[in-house]
């Protein structure tokens, strides 16, 4: 089908959906913080009762505006890129002098925490319904994308031609077919999706036979996974062998025999160990009881020592009793000697 923009009376609706869909959620998120702005530091005002005021003024914003992109901005950032940073102007253009001023006494983590309050609460309760934003995001987009990046908007002479297109417009909306996803996409993004989608199944990075999601690869091959390696339950007996979980038990029946011997080989190394240690323990016990009785026996001696040296010392004192008594009596036969000499001596004088 040729491309013709300018002739034609049924023009192709369809549109890049991710880039709407982003942009209808920062409408929501620009409405939220437009509000904030609106009632920062106004007692008497709720966030949510500026709502309405916010959408109109948000609405006129983008119809009397042209839409031209910041000067930072330019044609290689995505038509969202170009609507979310036109977004940013019109919250900066509603953000009011006191709440600038109080902004610098409040933190701005404080506001930001209060802006995503509010749009959580928004977008819970429908206050701002998607269809509507999404309606506003499209027009706003087709605005701003001069090179139909993001919209189709082909134009075709009949119905006929526009529904023969659309079954194969790039734009055409697909939802991802991967279990569990759901994620509306348009056609052209299909395989960019596919090859991040975390649903996807993939084959076994390890080759088991299983088919795993994308985001369960990882701990899959860590914990379930049949061809994660293993060691041999029998390592610590000595089986060096590493091999696939799910390979263990054929292994196993596989090396019984094997097995069976080192289990066997190590525990007689472990008697060898136990009768050692048995030996050990029964020497230290005997040196232990040895020790205490010859500590008793020193003592033993001790108090025998010091009764036979009292004998001792007693029957030394009574010798020496003796022994002065014998030498006084020797003394004193040496005085009768000496007496006798003495009369001998006078004896001879006399005779002489
Ligand atoms: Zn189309
Ligand atoms: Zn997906
Ligand atoms: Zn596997
Ligand atoms: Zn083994």
């Amino acid at each position: 089908m040729e491309r013709n923009t300018e002739s034609g009376d049924v023009e192709c609706e369809y549109y890049d959906v991710e880039q709407v869909h982003a942009v209808a959620r920062y409408l929501l998120r620009t409405v939220a913080t437009a509000c904030i702005e609106k009632t920062y530091g106004d007692l008497f005002r709720s966030p949510v009762s500026a709502l309405d005021e916010a959408k109109k003024e948000l609405i006129d914003f983008l119809h009397t505006r042209p839409p031209s992109p910041p000067s930072d901005l330019n044609a290689t950032h995505s038509p969202s890129d170009r609507a979310k940073a036109l977004l940013d102007q019109f919250v900066h253009s509603k953000t009011k002098l006191l709440s600038r001023v109080s902004s610098k006494l409040v933190s701005a983590d404080k506001k930001e925490d209060k802006i995503e309050e509010l749009e959580q609460d928004l977008q819970h309760n429908e206050k701002w319904i998607f269809g509507q934003r999404e309606r506003i995001a499209k027009d706003f987009i087709k605005a701003l994308d001069s090179t139909r990046s993001s919209i189709c908007a082909l134009k075709f002479s009949s119905h006929e031609e526009l529904a023969e297109h659309k079954s194969i417009c790039p734009f055409k909306p697909i939802t991802c077919e991967n279990q569990g996803c759901g994620h509306v996409l348009s056609g052209l993004h299909g395989a960019e999706h596919d090859a991040v989608c975390g649903y996807k199944l993939l084959p076994c990075e390890q080759a088991c036979d299983a088919l795993i999601m994308r985001s369960q690869m990882d701990k899959h091959c860590i914990t379930t996974c049949p061809m994660k390696l293993v060691q041999c339950p029998f390592f610590h007996v000595g089986c060096g062998h590493t091999l696939p979980q799910g390979m263990v038990e054929e292994h196993c029946s596989a090396s019984m025999g094997s097995h069976l011997n080192s289990v066997l080989h190590s525990m007689q190394k472990q008697d060898v160990v136990v009768s050692s240690l048995t030996q050990r323990i029964l020497l230290l016990e005997k040196a232990l009881s040895i020790s205490q009785r010859s500590e008793a026996v020193d003592l033993g001696n001790l108090s025998l020592t010091v009764r036979q040296q009292d004998a001792k010392i007693k029957s030394l004192e009574s010798e020496a009793g003796k022994l002065r008594q014998e030498l006084k009596q020797a003394n004193m036969s040496s005085e009768v000697q000496k007496l006798r000499r003495e009369l001998q001596t006078l004896q001879k004088k006399f005779e002489s």
